[in-house]
């Protein structure tokens, strides 16, 4: 099998193996890494079918990761997705109407950071390994709000390894940050900025580009990594479930092989619904990729208009994880359109820097047509959550309703009788303040906690394990920061200087 390397979007000749794209987690020139060639699945559909979600982890995974032996990744799918999962299927699939969900939130926090985040330690350790690494990983993190929690749970306690991740303080859900602030381990650090989070993404990158701050980290004996959606590692594990919604169709007899199917996926920082693109080249059969946004729309106008524009007003909504204005992972897709033109992807992102936006040429946005954008207000997004309910008894969280109530969109206007999968992202019991309002139709006095119990009634199912505990946790994270003082923060968590 031929070996894949990963080079910069922005250019940067060197091409290194997986493991050092992952330790790095960006590319020095502040690009990020792509496959220069993206292998094919070429296994029987029937022979496909027969798999367990493991041992199709390890054949999607072994192509992009060609540096690692089989017996090693079968050894990190094997930790990763094990009995942490509430469900042995891992990622099933539910069908109500004509709709089939899949959901991705069984995992220990309950939102499909998950599916990436429990095997990415993992690879990352593998990873220092091969690269002969002698210093401390720092996992620098800034999170929406499952991110921070996903990668805590995977990386706490993982020796050799510091993890720090930045919130908004004021632009998550009270379980997310309860979640996030009650993690135990001694290498992991919590802080809150003040602000939203592309400030929090914004200051992170900083840090990883900065190279006097790396030059201090490389004296103290640190070298920095990241867990974010711009890591490879995390896109790779990723690219497994869109096949395995697809097999669990086939087997079911719901679409013969070979047949197209559509994905809508609640986006924010574009990093699931470009794996579901990944999976698309690796040799899916993926007909549109529904891109669904919520009220912070820059994705729907950019596919609609070719125009990014940053400079826009910011919302806060129920679907936080998606409030964001700078989808990192949209120029890895750039990249691809554009022919792999480094040059021109380079000039875009200095352009979005300098001047909030930037423009694509028509041949671009053809070259990006299996996508369709689509958005839903917060009003849509309450009345999905309702309709689903009220027809199937099914509950769906705010995250996954914005997909519901795109897709619902997409059918009026296309009449696409394509089979559709909604990407379900994050358990309702995460949101369960606004799945009950939607519900309900009014406004929940119960505080947050309280109304857990509340939804597991109206569920008529117990509240998952991972967050039953979640009232009586002690806080152990209480700092907060205002934007500016992130690189602050963390010289003093690790005493650099
Ligand atoms: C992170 C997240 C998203 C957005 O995914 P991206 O990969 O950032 O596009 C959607 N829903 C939930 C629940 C999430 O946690």
């Amino acid at each position: 099998m031929a070996e894949v390397m990963y080079r910069s979007t922005r250019g940067e000749s060197r091409t290194v193996a997986a493991a050092e794209a992952i330790v790095n987690g960006i590319a020095a020139d502040g690009g990020l890494y792509v496959p220069t060639e993206i292998p094919q699945l070429t296994i029987p559909w029937a022979e496909l079918a027969a798999l367990s979600y493991q041992d199709l982890a390890l054949q999607i995974m072994r192509l992009f990761l060609t540096d690692y032996t089989e017996v090693e990744l079968a050894a990190a799918i094997e930790q990763a997705y094990d009995a942490k999962f509430d469900t042995p299927a891992l990622a099933p699939l539910a069908t109500h109407g004509s709709v089939h969900f899949l959901e991705l939130y069984h995992g220990p926090t309950l939102a499909f950071k998950d599916m990436a985040l429990s095997i990415l330690p993992h690879l990352l350790r593998l990873a220092a390994q091969k690269c002969g690494l002698t210093q401390e990983v720092v996992i620098l993190t800034a999170t929406s709000g499952d991110t921070g929690k996903a990668a805590l749970e995977g990386f706490a306690e993982v020796p050799g390894v510091k993890i720090i991740v930045f919130f908004p303080e004021h632009g998550v859900s009270p379980v997310q940050k309860r979640q996030m602030v009650t993690q135990a381990g001694a290498n992991t650090y919590v802080i809150g900025i003040e602000g939203n989070f592309d400030d929090a993404q914004s200051g992170v990158k900083a840090m990883f580009t900065d190279a006097q701050l790396r030059q201090q980290m490389q004296q103290a004996g640190y070298v920095f990594s990241s867990a974010n959606s711009i890591n490879i590692g995390r896109l790779v594990p990723q690219v497994v479930y869109y096949y395995y919604a697809y097999l669990q169709l086939l087997s079911q007899g719901k679409v013969r092989a070979e047949q197209a199917i559509n994905f809508a996926v609640p986006t924010g920082n574009f990093g699931n619904i470009l794996a579901a693109y990944y999976a698309r080249c690796l040799g899916l059969p993926i007909g549109k990729l529904i891109c669904a946004s919520n009220t912070n729309k820059v994705l729907f106008d950019f596919l609609t208009t070719g125009v990014y524009n940053k400079d826009r007003q910011f919302f806060v909504t129920m679907s936080p994880s998606m409030d964001i204005l700078i989808s990192s992972n949209l120029e890895r897709l750039l990249y691809h359109a554009s022919g792999e033109n480094t040059a021109w992807v380079k000039d875009q992102m200095t352009y979005l820097t300098q001047q909030g936006h930037y423009q694509v040429p028509s041949t671009v946005q053809t070259a990006m047509s299996s996508f369709v954008g689509g958005y839903a207000t917060e009003e849509a997004t309450a009345a999905a959550i309702s309709s689903v309910y009220q027809q199937s008894h099914y509950l769906i969280d705010p995250h996954t309703a914005v997909a519901y109530a795109v897709l619902q969109q997409y059918l009026a206007d296309s009449g696409d009788p394509t089979p559709t999968v909604v990407v379900s992202t994050a358990s309702p019991f995460k949101f369960a303040k606004d799945v009950l309002e939607a519900i309900a139709g009014q406004q929940p006095t119960e505080d947050e906690f309280t109304l857990l119990s509340k939804l597991a009634q109206t569920a008529a199912q117990p509240v998952p394990a991972a967050i039953r505990d979640l009232p009586t946790r002690p806080i152990l994270h209480k700092t907060v920061c205002e934007k500016d003082e992130m690189r602050q923060v963390v010289e003093s968590i690790l005493q650099l200087s």
